[in-house]
């Protein structure tokens, strides 16, 4: 037995959002090994498990009757290359940032757009990840996961994965695998993904014509640095909501109602809404009840400034859902995971 359970454990240090929220069991997986120790201790003390990585998706509205297992696995590695390509596979538990680094610092481009987000590699896959015009399944080359029932192991090819925007179907079928490493396959050459939002012009202000992957992670790094809010000084956990997809006719009819309207056809016909602009014109950024609030520069964000709990976020949350249905005819969905 290597794995070490602690009972009746604070889960504040544990989740970004830094509510209060105690586990009844808690323990850290270093191996697969200890991952097969967890299951087979949860099972026998019939508690259900939750696994968790960096806890910078997790909003928790209270007390966790689980053992609750944080991914501490590490190693990353270039598993196969050519003179064009490389797949690098990453263990579960390794923080994604610093992998991201990792893989420009041996050369390789396909991740730079993905700087600075917080959290684990085992957890990037759980909601596709993206941002700046990249998401993972744009370089995913497969992934590694325990059924939590069976205990096989399953390889799994991107087309498995089912993903789209921020969903997959480790989020459709919760509970049901356990991700244990990931590969991407990244390219030798740079093609750069540079029309998104300010990066270009960041990248002109930082003197730099010729940009290579490193100067695009270090553009998009200083653009979220100053955008978002740090969850060591403020707790939240990003974009609280996901940016709707609604039917062209609604967006037609909300761009003659509101002329700046941010809005983004997408190549099935449906039209991306900004959420933040939403929640921003019906009036909520810089919103405070309590400790629960919506961030002053971004109103996509939700914040907890001390000590607010998980319901209380969650009530604003739904505040503001039923505010922005009742305005714009537009549903929200949340996009941290609630337990
Ligand atoms: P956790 O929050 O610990 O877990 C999230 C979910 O994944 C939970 O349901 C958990 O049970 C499950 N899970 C975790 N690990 C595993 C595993 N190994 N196997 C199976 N299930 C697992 N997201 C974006 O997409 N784009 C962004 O640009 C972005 N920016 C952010 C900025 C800030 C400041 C913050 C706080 C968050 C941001 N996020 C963003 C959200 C978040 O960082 C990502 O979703 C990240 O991938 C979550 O990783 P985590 O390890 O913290 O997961
Ligand atoms: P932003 O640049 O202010 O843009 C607002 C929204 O418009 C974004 O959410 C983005 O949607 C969309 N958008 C912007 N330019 C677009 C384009 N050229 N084509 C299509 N859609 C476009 O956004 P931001 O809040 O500063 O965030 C920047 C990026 O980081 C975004 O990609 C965002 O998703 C990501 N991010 C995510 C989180 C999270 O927790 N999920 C937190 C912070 C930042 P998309 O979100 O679909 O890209």
């Amino acid at each position: 037995m290597s794995l070490s359970v602690l009972a009746n454990v604070s889960l504040k240090p544990y989740n970004s959002f830094g509510v209060e929220a105690r586990a009844e069991a808690f323990a850290e997986a270093h191996d697969d090994n200890d991952v097969r120790e967890a299951l087979a201790l949860a099972r026998q003390r019939e508690l259900p498990l939750l696994v968790i990585g960096g806890g910078s998706n997790l909003l928790l509205t209270g007390d966790i009757h689980a053992l609750v297992v944080r991914m501490a696995s590490r190693g990353k590695r270039i598993s196969s290359e050519d003179c064009q390509h490389a797949v690098v596979e990453a263990e579960a538990g390794e923080p994604w940032h610093p992998f991201v680094q990792w893989t420009l610092e041996n050369g390789l481009c396909g991740l730079q757009n993905l700087s600075l987000i917080p959290g684990t590699v085992g957890a990037a896959p759980m909601q596709n990840i993206g941002a700046y015009g990249v998401e993972i399944k744009d370089v995913f080359s497969g992934l590694t996961a325990l059924h939590r029932e069976t205990g096989e192991l399953h390889e799994f090819s991107g087309e498995e994965c089912a993903f789209g925007y921020r969903d997959s179907i480790f989020k459709q079928q919760p509970g049901r695998w356990l991700i244990l490493r990931v590969r991407f396959r990244l390219a030798y050459s740079a093609d750069l993904k540079l029309d998104y939002g300010p990066v270009r012009q960041r990248l002109e202000q930082m003197g730099v014509s010729k940009p290579s992957p490193l100067d695009v992670s270090r553009a998009i790094s200083s653009i979220r640095a100053e955008k978002l809010p740090d969850p060591a000084v403020l707790g939240n956990a990003g974009s609280f909501f996901k940016n709707p997809l609604v039917c062209a006719e609604l967006a037609k009819q909300l761009r003659e109602a509101y002329t700046d309207l941010v809005a983004y056809p997408q190549p099935d016909g449906k039209v991306k809404l900004a959420a933040g602009w939403l929640i921003e014109r019906a009036g909520w950024k810089g919103f405070r009840d309590g400790d629960a609030g919506v961030h002053a520069l971004q109103a996509l964000v939700l914040v907890n400034h001390g000590h607010a709990t998980g319901l209380q976020l969650l009530d604003l949350a739904q505040r503001i859902q039923a505010d922005i249905a009742n305005r714009f005819g537009v549903e929200l969905e949340m996009e941290p995971n609630r337990y």
